[in-house]
């Protein structure tokens, strides 16, 4: 059996969309699964849209969320004379010929074929005359004008394509440059590339690029088109709905795990399972089993699997990447005297490392704004404020258990809610009713540091 070769094949005209990490990381799985090969291609040939920063962002993105090729990648900016040579191979073979239709010529024939009800396309005029090449001439591929093409889909099975619906595609430009089709094609058979794995907006690509195979006489490809990614309004993944860059994400404080985790649940699953690492996807992931379907791409799902990669982390390694969210804060975690115990308490505050390092700024900084609403709705009556007060100050062995008792009792004696003693105190701690169990909180905080900032609420209430 021949070993496979996957590509992931970007155009630099834009920052690593997180669509394109799903490609990514499903050619990298798949080469990975069958012991081969992943490699990458930046199809640069649009000079006027593609940057050499997008191109560096698309890279180090890919390799520090682990997707990282098995050879250098290639740029096709840099390969023309490979495309120049694969183009002077068909022409002589008898496979391509010059035309030399002017754009008024091919505006006058899609709109007469429009008129009369029919596709408009290329209709071939060219193909018999035997033109010379000249600076108005482009390249055609002679695309069987009989038959079918089928294009061998892992995830669609057979898509058939009638060859009379294919008009003759450009090689060549009249400035001599090559199209991404030939481009493209003749890359994956110097690159050895066995099975090509891409979007479905592709598809109708294909057949196209078969016939350019053929009249080359490359050796067949195994082809996966994956479902489009969509947002949760059912239309193709847009700014509109969610952040569409990879690093939007990373900076937001989601785990490089989790964002693959997710993207590898966009268009396939398996049973009930939802957490996946990359070990387990290289074992389990089954590209026959990818929907065809568009795959919705929803940010609670991402906060869910990001929620649970994170609880899986030692606490050594979530302090070690929580450190530049607290940083950028201008926290120090080492600042808190019982700091691991703090964030032992604080992990689950939030669904990211960017949410965590927010809930934890009461704990390291003064409080300068309390929630009003919450005020309104918690403290009617400052004197429960009061009496707690005095009794946490009578107390001198400050521990969890000896505050939650004196809360307590204070509650069962009084006959209030348990809110209505607990979330006075939270304010006055964190400004607002976000903290873990009360008793906790104080015992994190200090006696101190609590009843400091239970005066300072109560003299901001009156
Ligand atoms: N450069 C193409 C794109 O960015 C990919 C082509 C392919 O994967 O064959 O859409």
């Amino acid at each position: 059996m021949k070993a496979i070769v996957t590509r992931f094949a970007p155009s630099p005209t834009g920052t690593l969309h997180i669509g394109g990490v799903r490609t990514a990381l499903f050619n990298y799985v798949y080469a990975k699964q069958n012991n081969g090969k992943f490699l990458i291609r930046i199809e640069d040939t649009d000079t006027e849209r593609s940057t050499k920063e997008y191109e560096k962002n698309i890279l180090d993105n890919l390799t520090s969320i682990g997707l990282e090729p098995d050879e250098d990648p290639i740029n096709q900016s840099e390969r023309n004379e490979i495309y120049l040579k694969a183009a002077e191979k068909i022409l002589q073979s008898g496979n391509a010929y010059w035309c030399d239709c002017s754009q008024e010529e091919l505006e006058e024939m899609r709109k007469a074929q429009t008129a009369t009800g029919k596709k408009p396309m290329y209709d071939g005029r060219s193909r018999n005359l035997g033109l010379e090449r000249s600076d108005k001439t482009v390249l055609r591929l002679a695309t069987p004008e009989n038959g079918e093409i089928i294009v061998k889909d892992l995830i669609r099975g057979e898509i058939i394509f009638n060859n009379n619906e294919l008009d003759d595609l450009i090689l060549l430009r009249s400035d001599g440059s090559p199209t991404y089709h030939l481009c493209n094609v003749v890359d994956d058979y110097e690159q050895k590339v066995t099975t090509v794995i891409r979007g479905e907006d592709h598809i109708s690509n294909t057949p196209r690029q078969i016939h350019i195979q053929n009249a080359l006489g490359y050796p067949e490809l195994e082809y996966a088109h994956l479902p489009l990614v969509l947002g949760t309004d059912k239309k193709r993944l847009s700014k509109r709905n969610a952040a569409t860059s990879l690093e939007e994400y990373r900076e937001k404080g989601y785990l490089d795990s989790a964002i693959l985790n997710t993207l590898a649940r966009l268009g396939w699953s398996q049973g009930e399972n939802d957490v996946f690492y990359m070990n387990d996807l290289i074992k389990e992931f089954n590209i026959k089993d990818v929907q065809k379907a568009g795959a919705i791409f929803d940010i609670t799902k991402l906060d869910w699997l990001n929620s649970q990669h994170l609880a899986n982390l030692s606490l050594e390694s979530f302090k070690e990447q929580l450190q530049p969210f607290l940083q950028a804060l201008e926290i120090n975690i080492e600042d808190h005297e019982k700091s691991d115990q703090l964030i032992e308490a604080m992990r689950t505050s939030d669904n990211t490392f960017s949410g965590i390092a927010k809930s934890l700024i009461p704990y390291y900084k003064d409080i300068n704004e309390y929630d009003e609403k919450a005020i309104e709705k918690f403290i009617s009556d400052k004197s429960i404020l009061e009496e707690l007060k005095v009794l946490l100050n009578g107390l001198d062995d400050w521990n969890q258990d000896n505050i939650d008792n004196i809360l307590k009792n204070y509650q069962s004696e009084k006959g209030l809610s348990v809110p209505a003693v607990n979330q006075p105190i939270r304010i006055s701690l964190t400004g607002s009713t976000k903290s873990p169990g009360l008793g906790l909180t104080l015992f994190l905080f200090g006696k101190n540091k609590s009843l400091e900032r239970i005066s300072n609420l109560l003299s901001y209430l009156s």
